[in-house]
C-alpha cells in the first residue's frame, strides 16, 4: 500500500484493521480536495465492520481495499478498534465525506456523475443538488440496474465526460469491484462506493438521529429501519469477537 504524499497536505498514517489498510488523517475533504486539484485519481473504501469482515473473507475484496488510495475510518466499530490500540481517531463517514465534496463541486468546476441506486432515485438526488447548490455540473445520472446495453452507454460516458467525482451506490462490494474494474476510464477521478447513501439523499431512507450516532449505535438504527439485514448484521457481532481476539495475540 502507498499513500501520495502530496506538499501542503497531511500524509496519511496507514494503519490496519484485521489485516485491511485504512487510513489515519485529521481533515479528509482537505486531503482529497487536494488530490482531485493535482489531477490525481483514487478509489475511497468507506470502511466499516461489516466491509472489513467480508474482506478477511473474500480475498479478492481485500485486494480491492488495499490498492485503495483513500481507506476512511466509515463504521463506529472500526473507530473503536483503532481507538482499542491507543491510536487517535475520528469516525469519517462516507455519506458526510461524499456531501462535503458535492458542495465543494460547482466552486471548483468539478464535473459529477451519479450511479447506482433503485430506478429514479439518483435522478431524485440529482434533481433535489441542483436546487441546493447552483452550478452544480452534474454530467451523468445512473440508476443501479442497468441492462448490459446500457451499461455500455454508461461507460462511454464516463470516458467521454471525464468527471472528476464519481459516486457509485451498488452495495458492498459490488461497487468496490465495479470501481476497481473501471477506474481506468476516468484515471483522474476521485470514485467513491457510497453505499445506500443515494436513497438517504433522495429522502427514502434517514440516518439514524444524532444521539446514535455519536454513542457509535447507529447499527441499532439500521437495523429497526430494515430488519430484513439481521443476518448481515452478524457480521458486527464476529467484528467484536475478531477485534479482542486479534488483540489477544498482539500482546507480547
Ligand atoms: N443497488 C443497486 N444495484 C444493485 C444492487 C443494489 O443500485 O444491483 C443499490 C440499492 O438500490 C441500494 C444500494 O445499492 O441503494 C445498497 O444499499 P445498502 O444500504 O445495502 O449498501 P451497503 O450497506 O452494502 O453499503
Amino acid at each position: 500500500m502507498t499513500s501520495v504524499p502530496l506538499s501542503g497536505t497531511e500524509v496519511p498514517r496507514v494503519h490496519t484493521v484485521l489485516s485491511l489498510p485504512v487510513h489515519i488523517l485529521a481533515d479528509y475533504p482537505a486531503w482529497l480536495t487536494e488530490h482531485i486539484a493535482r489531477g490525481l485519481g483514487s478509489q475511497v473504501i468507506t470502511l466499516n465492520a461489516e466491509m472489513a469482515i467480508q474482506g478477511e473473507r473474500n480475498p479478492e475484496l481485500a485486494a480491492v481495499i488495499a490498492q485503495a488510495e483513500l481507506v476512511i475510518p466509515d463504521g463506529a466499530g472500526v473507530v473503536l478498534y483503532l481507538r482499542s490500540r491507543g491510536l487517535r481517531v475520528q469516525r469519517c463517514p462516507g455519506i458526510e465525506l461524499a456531501e462535503s465534496l458535492i458542495a465543494q463541486a460547482p466552486l471548483r468546476g468539478w464535473r459529477v456523475l451519479l450511479y447506482g441506486g433503485a430506478p429514479g432515485v439518483s435522478a431524485t438526488v440529482a434533481e433535489r443538488w441542483r436546487c441546493q447548490f447552483p452550478g452544480l455540473n452534474i454530467v451523468g445520472v445512473w440508476h443501479g440496474y442497468l441492462s448490459a446495453t446500457e451499461l455500455s452507454d454508461l461507460t462511454e460516458a464516463v470516458q467521454r465526460t471525464a468527471p472528476q467525482l464519481i459516486l457509485v451506490g451498488l452495495g458492498v462490494p459490488r461497487q468496490e469491484f465495479w470501481i476497481a474494474q473501471h477506474r481506468h476510464l476516468s484515471p483522474t477521478a476521485t470514485w467513491i462506493g457510497v453505499g445506500g447513501s443515494f436513497d438517504v439523499w433522495a429522502g427514502a431512507k434517514s440516518r439514524a438521529p444524532r444521539w446514535l450516532r455519536d454513542n457509535h449505535l447507529e447499527w441499532v438504527y439500521r437495523l429497526y429501519q430494515e430488519p430484513w439485514r439481521w443476518r448481515r448484521m452478524l457480521a458486527l457481532p464476529q467484528f467484536a469477537w475478531r477485534a479482542l481476539h486479534s488483540r489477544v495475540s498482539d500482546r507480547p
